[in-house]
Parts: C-alpha cells; sequence; structure tokens
C-alpha cells in the first residue's frame, strides 16, 4: 500500500526501560508500515536527560507548543535508588511535572472499554474520565525538615517591600514543612478546560476539594469553577442536558463508587494522580487507559498513564519472554497522530488512527491479549501473548483493514 502522508512533524518524547522497548515495537511493525511518519524526536531516555543536563525535557515541550501535538514514552521519574542505578549527576524532576509546568492545562484520562475485561466495580456501566489539573500543588512545593525548636512562618513580600506573615507552625522538636502554591490562572484554565470537555462529550462534570478544611486554598478552587460556570457555562449546560456538580473529595469518592458512571471527574493535581490509578486498576488494568494533556493554549501532549513497568524490563533484560500490555502506548500514538490529521487536515491519518484502536480492540476481543488481561478476563480461554506477539497479531488485524 502507498503510505499515509503527514504535513507537520509530531513531536516524539521517547522513554526509559520496557516502555522504550514497547514504543520501537509499535513503531516498526503498527506505523512506519503504515504511516511515512514525520516526527521530531527527543530521547526522554533518563541516559540522555542526564547527559544534557535535563535540558531535553525543556526543549521537547518547547518544541510542543511550536507543532502543537506530542507523543510521549513513559519515563523514570529518579529517585535515590536510579541516582546510583544511572549514576546520574543530580535527582532529576519528573519530566512529566516539567513539561505539565511549561505547557500548564489539564490532563484527561479516561478507560479503554473492551468486551471481555468488565471492571469490577459491578455498577460502572460507561467510562469515568478524569480530569486531572496538571499545575502546580504538591508537585511544585518547597519544603524544608525542621530540625528542633523555632518559629516557622508562610511570607508574602509584595513588591513594594510590605509583608503578610502566617503562622504555620511553633515547633517544640523537629518535624517537616511544605510549601504549595497555584495560581488563579491556571486554576481558571483549569476550569474552562473541563467545562469545555463536558460540553464536547456531553456528560456531567463533577468537581471535588476539601474546603472545608482548606478554608483559603481549596476554597479558591471550588469558587473559581462556580463563577466561570455561572458567568460562561451555566445556559450552556442547560442546552446540552448536562449538569455541573460540586462536592467535597470525601463524599466524590463514595459516590463514584456507588454511581455506574459516564461523567468526568475534575480532580485537583494530587486527586488525579491517585484516584486515575485506582479508576484504571478498576476498569481492568493500567494499561488500559488513556490520558491527554490539554492545555489552554490549544496543545496536546499524548502519553500513557503507566509507568516504565520496571519489573517486566529486567526480566526482558534476562532473556526472559515478557507480555507487557501495549495499548495505552499505542494509544498515545493513535491520539496523538489522529490530532495532528484533525488540525492538518488529512483524513487518511485520521482514518488509520481510528482503524490502529478497532485492530488493538478487536484482537483483544478476539480472544488474544496479553497476561494482565488474561488473568482478569471473562472470556474463556483467553490466549496470552508475549509483548512483540500482542503487537503483530494487532498489525495482522489491522492489515486486514488496508488489505484489498
Ligand atoms: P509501573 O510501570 O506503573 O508498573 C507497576 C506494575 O503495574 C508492573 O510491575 C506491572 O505489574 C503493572 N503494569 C504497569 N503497566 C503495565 C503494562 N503496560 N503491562 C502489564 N503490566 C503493567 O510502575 P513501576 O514499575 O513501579 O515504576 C517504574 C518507573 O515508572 C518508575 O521509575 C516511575 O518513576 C515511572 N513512572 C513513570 C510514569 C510516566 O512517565 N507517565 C508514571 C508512573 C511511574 P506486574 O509486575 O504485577 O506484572
Ligand atoms: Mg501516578
Amino acid at each position: 500500500m502507498e503510505k499515509i502522508q503527514m504535513t507537520t512533524p509530531l513531536v516524539e518524547m521517547d522513554g526509559d526501560e520496557m516502555t522504550r522497548i514497547l514504543w520501537q515495537m509499535i513503531k516498526d511493525e503498527l506505523i512506519l508500515p503504515f504511516v511515512d511518519l514525520k516526527s521530531e524526536y527527543y530521547d526522554l531516555g533518563l541516559e540522555h536527560r542526564n547527559e544534557t543536563n535535563d535540558q531535553v525535557t525543556i526543549d521537547s515541550a518547547e518544541a510542543t507548543k511550536k507543532y502543537g501535538v506530542a507523543v510521549k514514552c513513559a519515563t523514570i521519574t529518579p529517585n535515590a535508588a536510579r541516582m546510583e542505578e544511572y549514576d546520574l549527576k543530580e535527582m532529576w524532576k519528573s519530566p512529566n511535572g516539567t513539561i505539565r509546568a511549561i505547557l500548564d492545562g489539564t490532563v484527561f484520562r479516561a478507560p479503554i472499554i473492551v468486551k471481555g475485561i468488565e471492571p469490577c466495580v459491578r455498577n460502572w456501566k460507561k467510562p469515568i474520565t478524569i480530569a486531572r489539573h496538571a499545575y502546580g500543588d504538591v508537585y511544585k512545593a518547597s519544603e524544608m525538615k525542621i530540625d528542633g525548636p523555632g518559629k516557622v512562618e508562610l511570607v508574602y513580600t509584595k513588591e513594594d517591600g510590605s509583608e503578610v506573615r502566617e503562622l504555620i507552625h511553633n515547633f517544640t522538636g523537629a518535624g517537616v514543612i511544605q510549601g504549595q502554591h497555584n495560581l488563579n490562572d491556571s486554576i481558571e484554565s483549569f476550569a474552562r478546560s473541563c467545562f469545555n470537555y463536558a460540553l464536547d462529550v456531553k456528560q456531567d462534570l463533577w468537581f471535588a476539594t476539601k474546603d472545608t478544611i482548606s478554608k483559603k486554598y481549596d476554597h479558591t478552587f471550588k469558587d473559581i469553577f462556580q463563577e466561570i460556570f455561572d458567568a460562561e457555562y451555566k445556559e450552556k449546560f442547560d442546552a446540552a442536558g448536562i449538569e455541573y456538580f460540586y462536592t467535597l473529595i470525601d463524599d466524590a469518592v463514595a459516590r463514584v463508587m456507588k454511581s455506574e458512571g459516564g461523567f468526568i471527574w475534575a480532580c485537583k493535581n494530587y486527586d488525579g494522580d491517585v484516584m486515575s490509578d485506582m479508576l484504571s486498576s478498576a476498569f481492568g488494568s493500567l494499561a488500559m487507559m488513556t490520558s491527554v494533556l490539554v492545555s489552554p493554549n490549544g496543545y496536546f501532549e499524548y502519553e500513557a498513564a503507566h509507568g516504565t513497568v520496571q519489573r517486566h524490563y529486567y526480566k526482558y533484560l534476562a532473556g526472559e519472554a515478557t507480555s507487557t500490555n501495549s495499548v495505552a502506548t499505542l494509544f498515545a500514538w493513535s491520539g496523538a497522530l489522529r490530532k495532528r490529521g484533525e488540525m492538518d487536515g488529512l483524513s487518511d491519518l485520521m482514518t488509520y488512527a481510528d482503524n490502529l484502536e478497532r485492530a488493538c480492540i478487536e484482537t483483544i476481543e478476539s480472544g488474544k491479549m496479553t497476561g494482565d488481561l488474561a488473568r482478569i478476563t471473562s472470556m474463556p480461554n483467553p490466549t496470552t501473548l508475549g509483548s512483540l506477539e500482542f503487537i503483530q497479531a494487532i498489525r495482522e488485524t489491522l492489515s486486514g483493514y488496508y488489505a484489498d
């Protein structure tokens, strides 16, 4: 077949460990045979981040601003063990954190639903999409260890030099403190992204914080959402027959468990991090979830919601068979290519992205899957495939669509 053409490069952010292996397999088996891929490649593998003093991460985010669409592989966020393993110059920050801080915006994560993989919460009939605020809070916090007695305060020095102080604690012994921040601008764009997304997919929007305890910080989130909703979205929501609903985070968690799904759940940064892992596991597997960062300026970064699957990588290095699920990484590619097609008016590219996803789902529904799914499927006698075999099975299904 003649390869599908692209006009604008996709920003390609390669990553680490097992997902880096899957990345190459997906490209070789599922993309390059079908698409004349134009991409601007950034190697966010930990070794190269270390060599470039993490400049490559910043460059890749800047390139996303230039071209509009990126696809990202999972990457290692270094900790003490990684410092030693990779002989790092510094404990580099989370690349996702760095990229999100540059692009701003909201991360939308939705489960990929296939027949035969039923959610373990029985009453969930429809997908629940998490909208995770991607800026600030604990991810941009300053922390300090307090080694003994003393007074700790928050100090705000205004431009005119005047100060506002708030006591954090009078320490009588050792302890820890943390200073978080967020920006009204970022919260406003978070709110607008959520309202727009809800209108786009015609689903109710839920939002929750802990405003009863955090009367200034979390309450500001609640107020900003409500003000923007009342001023700009109420009528549109009424017309679309959907609702905006605010409640406390603990109440939201309880209601989510009893709901039948089919709504968007807007979460502050940390809540979204934690709750999306809970939802993806309950819906099937960490590898059965899409994730896209939507910036208020219209930039899109597609990624997998899971990590680099370190345990599988060490098996792979030892020459043992692996059965790592590539669906989330594959959907990052299809999502990015579809968006590229949409922006550049390339209908063949958009159709290819749809086909790639359909081939993936059909392959699983025909009983061929990776071990994580085979363990939980309600299908009788599933076939467990290795990492590469699963991708090759998808290729066979996909090739069928293009054979004539
Ligand atoms: P992980 O990659 O999320 O994997 C944890 C476990 O979940 C795996 O051992 C595996 O369970 C299962 N799993 C996750 N993805 C899977 C897949 N695609 N197919 C099959 N099973 C899958 O977490 P980790 O291994 O603890 O973390 C490794 C690194 O990932 C860390 O350095 C962390 O910093 C990084 N990380 C990156 C991102 C990101 O870039 N988006 C997100 C989170 C974590 P079994 O072992 O039971 O098979
Ligand atoms: Mg997480």
